[in-house]
């Protein structure tokens, strides 16, 4: 098999000419914005109520200078990313399954990103050539997990030549995507595209990230039903963020229009604690009772699971009841 080209072009454009920001004080947010610059797309901004500060689209990409703030707990790698990694750029954290960071790029900045300090080497198609190596040594993996940044931020071109590689390993199973593409921009969602994911023999699996129910307008369904009917799973993960979704009304009616369109509403993910994004944070307690709720109101397919990720656990862990 030939090595995988090395062209990563990005396809997607990038207008960042919007109406201005709260907060757009630039000496506040100077420093900030070098370090995690802004990125809004152009979908996402015509669906921002530019008018209300308040609103739910805006607040998770308008950077605030509460994110210079130190807060106790809060750090650059939450997650415990760089100790998990058999090879730069792969990671091994749970059984069966081998996530591969392709890119450091997102169509979107989302201010809580648990990767947004994430100062690795930029991933290159050379760098996943050892990965692959890999992962093909590794007979217990039956997963391989499309990561990032944002996997769809790499060409249709050399994702069809990664996942032939891949297809061509006989112990990989699945391949499964993380991807916010589909909500935030869902003109990347084409024929192209459609066509490498689901080409192969490896069962495709797309997990997009979606928070509230205004990210799912027309043309966003309309991408996730072209997925679909090309017989792709689809699984959504939501973070719990404060000032965003986390209200009994904004989480039912997401999960209700993901299963209306045949999603599974997948995860509820309590924040991972990475410096900068403490202002979303959620208290447990709060996550909890917002849960219980869901599950008074929804029938349980509908019902996310309550999770957390902690460095060193074999699995994400629901939140109990009982936790602190
Ligand atoms: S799209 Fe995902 S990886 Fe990219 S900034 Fe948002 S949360 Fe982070």
């Amino acid at each position: 098999m030939p090595p995988i080209a090395k062209e990563q072009a990005a396809p997607v454009q990038q207008k960042n000419n919007h109406p201005p920001l709260p907060h757009a004080d630039a000496s506040a947010l100077g420093q900030i914005l070098q370090r995690y610059p802004l990125r809004i797309p152009s979908h996402w901004q015509r669906r921002i109520d530019w008018h209300n500060p308040q609103d739910p689209l805006l607040r998770q990409v308008a950077p605030t200078p509460q994110e210079a703030e130190k807060v106790p707990g809060f750090c650059s790698d939450p997650l415990g990313e760089e100790q998990v990694q058999p090879i730069p750029g792969l990671l091994h954290k749970y059984a069966g399954r081998a996530l591969l960071l392709l890119t450091h790029s997102c169509p979107i900045h989302c201010r809580y990103c648990f990767r947004r300090h994430s100062n690795e080497a930029k991933p290159s198609p050379q760098s996943w050539q050892a990965a692959i190596d890999w992962i093909r040594q590794e007979s217990s993996v039956r997963e391989i997990i499309l990561s990032g940044g944002d996997p769809l931020m790499v060409s249709d071109r050399v994702l069809r030549e990664l996942t032939e590689q891949l297809a061509a390993i006989p112990h990989l199973q699945r391949l499964r995507l993380h991807s916010r593409m589909p909500v935030v921009t869902p003109k990347r969602i084409g024929n192209q595209m459609i066509q490498w994911l689901t080409g192969s023999r490896l069962a495709p699996i797309v997990v997009i990230h979606c928070n509230h129910v205004h990210e799912l307008d027309a043309a966003v369904l309309h991408a996730l039903r072209r997925l679909r009917q090309a017989g792709v799973l689809l699984l959504n993960q939501t973070v719990l963020l404060k000032g965003v979704n986390d209200s009994i009304e904004a989480l039912a009616q997401l999960c209700e229009m993901l299963i209306n369109h045949q999603i599974v509403p997948y995860y509820l993910h309590q924040l991972d604690p990475v410096a900068g994004a403490a202002h979303f944070q959620v208290p447990t307690v709060v996550a909890r009772q917002l849960w219980l709720q869901l599950q008074r109101r929804l029938p349980g397919y509908a019902v996310p699971r309550l999770v957390w990720e902690q460095p060193g656990y074999p699995s994400k862990r629901l939140i109990e009841l009982g936790e602190p």
